[in-house]
């Protein structure tokens, strides 16, 4: 049964929701991997009250045409940023600064906003620590890297927990093809050759394609395709970030959203089903090609029919953080499911000119040691002394002075 189409709500993404501490006063935030807010200042927990809701999927078409019907708006105050596009919510702590997702000045302002209502997230599970040292042992093992930016991570200090739209579809999908299927047989095919200084005859076996006519339908039902809902991380960097665990999508709870930002999206529903088609292409065009069978298959043509489009709204965790570097941005983003870290980085020029040489000084080396011991092999060896004559000439009186 199709749900309701939700009415485009101006309740989502609005300024984030505080919830005092019953103890101080002050504010309680989300403690990631459990279900409870804390207190910063006093320690004072409250457990977030669970619901049994079920995460409802919506009918995708029903919702783009009550989208143009309406005009509901809300005065959000947000964060937007000219430089990257993205939107997102204001923070006390980030009045201004600089952008969570692109590094470079930006002020909160206040933004109209047409948004559909966020139905489900996955919680916190990565702890702002844990995702400091996280990035800190990426970048431990990252070779070439400018010292500069070690001391960036170091240092750092803005390490943004961020929740970052998505879109799921569901689609049924049918898509009659057209095409050929390619078999392979054998021939013997005699030709001439030259033995012995004579020409001779010869028969080979050549193996031949027999192409026939092909065409079909196929089926395939898509579950949760995941669609980024916004251009402010680079799709490169967040489809690594994947798979995520959409089986524990909990129904969206201000709660959750406490002490930490969210992302507004800005790719609009139907943009974001241009998406998930093209996600799932590749996986039809398989499904085509094993139903034409054989050893070889051309597709002229596919006609695909999305029924029964359901989509859902989420906002999956990430801890974010983008600095510039040489007047460019880089970002590195932390699962906040499972603390994976992927990321941009900057690479030292002169530490690969330092690397480069100090190879080729081995492989010269390594050369000159091998010259010397095939030579000794032919004479006693009465020196006890080191040997440097594997090291480059030019480099063997800085040696001798230190031995
Ligand atoms: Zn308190
Ligand atoms: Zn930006």
């Amino acid at each position: 049964m199709p749900s309701e189409p939700e009415t485009p709500s101006p309740a989502s993404n609005p300024e984030p929701h505080r919830f005092p501490c019953a103890q101080c006063g002050a504010s309680l935030e989300y403690a990631p991997g459990t279900e409870l807010l804390r207190c910063g200042h006093c320690g004072h927990e409250n457990r977030i009250a669970g619901f049994a809701a079920p995460i409802l999927e919506q009918d995708f078409r029903q919702t783009l045409r009550a989208l143009a019907t309406t005009t509901a708006t809300r005065d959000n105050i947000a964060i937007h940023c000219d430089s990257c596009g993205a939107s997102y919510t204001f923070d006390a702590a980030t009045h201004a600064g600089q952008c969570a997702f692109c590094g470079v000045p930006v002020v909160a302002k206040t933004e109209r906003h047409r948004q559909l209502q966020v139905q489900a997230l996955l919680p916190f599970q990565i702890s702002r620590d844990q995702a400091r040292s996280a990035f800190r042992r990426w970048l431990g093992g990252l070779w070439f890297a400018p010292g500069m930016l070690k001391d960036y991570a170091r240092n750092d200090a803005r390490l943004a927990g961020m929740y970052v739209p998505y879109w799921t579809y569901d689609a049924d999908t049918t898509t009659a093809y057209r095409g050929e299927r390619g078999d392979n047989y054998q021939v013997q095919e005699s030709y001439r050759a030259i033995e012995n200084g004579r020409e001779v005859e010869r028969v080979r076996v050549v193996t031949r394609i027999r192409w026939t006519p092909a065409a079909g339908v196929v089926s395939r039902f898509f579950d949760d395709v995941l669609v980024l809902a916004s251009g402010s991380l680079p799709r490169a960097v967040t489809e690594r970030l994947e798979p995520w665990d959409l089986a524990n999508l909990t129904p969206y709870r201000e709660e959750y959203l406490s002490g930490f930002q969210s992302e507004m999206y800005t790719v609009d529903l139907e943009q974001g089903f241009e998406r998930a088609r093209e996600r799932m292409a590749p996986i039809i065009r398989r499904d085509v090609e094993r139903a034409i069978g054989g050893d070889h298959q051309r597709i002229h043509a596919l006609d695909t029919r999305h029924g029964e489009i359901r989509f859902k709204h989420v906002l999956l965790p990430v801890w974010l953080s983008a600095f510039r570097f040489r007047d460019r941005t880089y970002r590195f983003v932390v699962n906040g499911r499972t603390g994976e870290v992927q990321g941009e980085r900057p690479y030292s020029a002169w530490k690969i000119a330092l690397a480069i040489l100090l190879a080729a000084l081995l492989i010269g080396g390594s050369l000159a040691a091998w010259q010397h011991f095939s030579a000794a092999q032919h004479r006693p060896v009465l020196d006890s002394r080191p040997y440097y004559g594997w090291i480059p000439a030019g480099n063997r009186s800085i040696l001798a002075r230190l031995t």
